[in-house]
């Protein structure tokens, strides 16, 4: 009976791969043609500071949304750009995307923010990234102190001798970079002295085990949280969805959240209108 179950549950667990390998084809086939196809856009998510009570800054997030799969997420297709060197393309049109977005922004006079873009590892290690950021950025006319590059912690894993000489280089552009995800990888805490890094993105999963009374989760998040501050780095906290999470997180001197309780990542003219909004939180 036991291994009848057994070899049920093998039928079951086998047949949910097949489709999730499917799934993951039917993607892998259908995301290349995306960028020709204009199926790929921009939307920015909100960054608020507890202090000023203000947004100071925003993420843009790709979105993809294709004609025969629907709303795809990133998390789902990114990887696969990375796989198929096409996040080198994508990484460029997102760069051009968000800098002219942030012209356009400056033409009508909203200056007062940062806005955050994510960079793959891949892209930020191609022999012509630094080359390329300089020239969008100069094409776009907007100046380099505004953007924030996201990296997360497999940056640590790969050349960190090459990686450093990156980040030290579009840190004397002008370029802000943040650690994203953090505490998700593999690396231990002496990234934060070894990489020129100014912002730490706490990961969301810490503020998940905010909600599961997990004491041990909450001193490590305390720790990180102190540490990034002591080190002269500014903390974004990922996530934050409720009133709950948010009063905790001002107990514990967070500076900075992003999340569903401010707002989702929505179009550009949703998201400047989210700035004359009155802030209480
Ligand atoms: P990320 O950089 O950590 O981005 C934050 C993700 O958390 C976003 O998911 C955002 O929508 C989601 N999020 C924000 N607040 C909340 C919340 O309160 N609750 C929940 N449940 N989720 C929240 P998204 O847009 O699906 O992106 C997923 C990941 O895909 C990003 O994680 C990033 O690693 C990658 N990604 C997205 N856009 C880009 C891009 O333009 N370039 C690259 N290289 N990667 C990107
Ligand atoms: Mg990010
Ligand atoms: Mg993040
Ligand atoms: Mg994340």
């Amino acid at each position: 009976e036991a291994k009848k179950q057994g070899g049920n549950r093998f039928v079951f667990f086998s047949q949910e791969l097949a489709n999730q390998n499917e799934r993951v084809r039917l993607i892998a086939n259908n995301v290349v043609h995306a960028l020709a196809n204009q199926e790929f856009f921009m939307v920015y998510q909100p960054v608020y500071d507890l202090s000023t009570k203000n947004i100071t800054s925003y993420e843009a997030l790709l979105r993809w949304k294709s004609p025969i799969i629907g709303q795809v997420s990133p998390a789902e297709f990114i990887p696969l750009l990375e796989e198929s060197d096409l996040i080198i393309p994508v990484g460029k049109w997102i760069l051009r995307q968000v800098t002219s977005q942030l012209n356009r922004w400056e033409v009508e006079g909203h200056n007062d923010f940062h806005l955050a873009v994510n960079i793959s590892v891949k892209q930020m290690m191609h022999p012509d990234f630094l080359h390329d950021v300089k020239m969008i950025i100069q094409e776009a006319d907007i100046s380099a102190h505004r953007l924030i590059f996201e990296i997360t912690e497999t940056i640590a894993v790969q050349n960190s001798e090459l990686a450093n000489q990156i980040l030290t280089e579009l840190n004397n552009l002008g370029v802000k970079t943040a650690l994203d995800d953090f505490g998700t990888g593999y690396s231990s805490l002496s990234i934060l002295k070894t990489l020129p890094i100014q912002q730490v993105k706490v990961d969301r999963s810490f503020i998940m085990k905010i909600e599961l009374d997990d004491e041990k989760s909450l001193v490590i998040l305390q720790g990180i949280l102190d540490i990034a501050r002591n080190l002269g780095m500014t903390t974004v906290m990922e996530g934050v969805e409720t009133n709950e999470q948010l009063d905790l997180l001002k107990k514990m001197g967070a500076q900075k959240i992003q999340g569903f309780l401010i707002s989702q990542a929505v179009v550009a003219e949703l998201a400047i209108n989210l700035k004359n909004q009155k802030w209480m939180h």
